[in-house]
């Protein structure tokens, strides 16, 4: 099982955060903290909550930096926009995990949606969310969204060909993360989806778990007849990435080709700083160290 420190006693003594786990051991970032907002332990993991010096708010579980306020779009935007854009037409979306409601805010915004439906297992990051993280938690006021509290993994076992798209908006493979990173997890998002539909899971970055990468690919692989690995550039992430791993239904469908794609001004109108046409087609092209180990 792995273990990630919570240096909450360093942030109090010297204004610092430090995160620390052994899921990326010898190497470490750190942020100042200019006011600690919130700090409980929820029935799953520990919850703080912070105002830093550089990066406005930020959100940590476990020890483990979920977002902040300088660079979330960049994350939720992309694990957003990447499975809808490649979809024909993505109009009933599932969002497993994101109580910090920013997967939601993007899901919304995309035309074709006409329905969301999330699980995310802790309501007290929900709660803490809509507290402290309003630019983020916004999503949670959404008309298409139905909200429920419960595992993902559990959630998944109880619907059969029901979504477009499935989004897994997870914290990194810890606590009651765990069980979204297996193989059987695939298997029933597999059968969650209708026709043609597409998942898309947070899948670590290749700099600092090159396994993990790798092995969540293959899971999605052995299930779907079409997968892909994809980046995006996240500061406050380990080695400032984060990776997503893509799976289809589809066995033609070509991820690094979007379905849809947005004029300049409906970008604009949809307040899309990170994600576009042209960026799409990139997150999907790899640096050949890591082409060739996922070939
Ligand atoms: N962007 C973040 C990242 O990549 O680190 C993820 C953010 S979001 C806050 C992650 C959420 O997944 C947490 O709120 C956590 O409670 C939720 N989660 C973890 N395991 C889950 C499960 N089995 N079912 C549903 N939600 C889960």
């Amino acid at each position: 099982m792995v273990s990630c420190a919570v240096f909450i006693m360093d942030v109090l003594r010297k204004g610092w955060f430090t995160e620390s786990c052994e899921m990326w051991p010898g190497g470490t970032f750190s942020f100042e903290v200019k006011e600690v907002l919130y700090k409980e332990k929820s029935q799953y993991q520990d919850i703080f909550v912070c105002d830093t010096k550089n990066f406005g708010r930020a959100l940590v579980l476990d020890g483990i930096i979920q977002c902040t306020e300088k660079d979330e779009f960049s994350y939720q935007e992309m694990i957003s926009f990447l499975p809808l854009c490649c979809h024909k037409n993505p109009e009933k979306v599932l969002i497993v995990g994101g109580g910090d409601g920013g997967v939601a805010r993007e899901v919304a915004k995309h035309p074709k949606v006409k329905e969301i439906v999330q699980v995310e297992i802790d309501a007290k990051v929900i709660e803490v969310s809509k507290k402290y993280l309003p630019f983020m938690a916004v999503g949670f006021d959404s008309k298409k969204l139905t909200l429920h509290v419960g595992d993902g993994f559990e959630f998944m076992k109880n619907h059969s060909r029901e979504f477009d798209v499935i989004i897994t908006d997870s914290s990194d493979p810890v606590g009651p993360a765990v069980n979204l990173f297996q193989e059987n997890y695939f298997a029933l998002m597999k059968s969650a989806l209708k026709p043609n539909g597409i998942v898309c899971s947070q899948a670590g970055t290749f700099w600092n778990d090159l396994e993990l990468v790798t092995n969540t690919l293959q899971f999605c692989r052995n299930q779907f007849p079409a997968a892909a690995y994809a980046y995006a550039s996240v500061p406050t992430y380990p080695s400032g990435l984060i990776g997503f791993v893509i799976g289809s239904l589809d066995p033609n469908v070509k991820f690094d080709s979007p379905q849809i794609t947005f004029t300049k001004e409906e970008e604009r109108q949809m307040n899309l700083r990170y994600y576009n046409s042209d960026i799409h087609k990139a997150a999907f092209t790899l640096p050949s160290f890591i082409r060739n180990q996922l070939a």
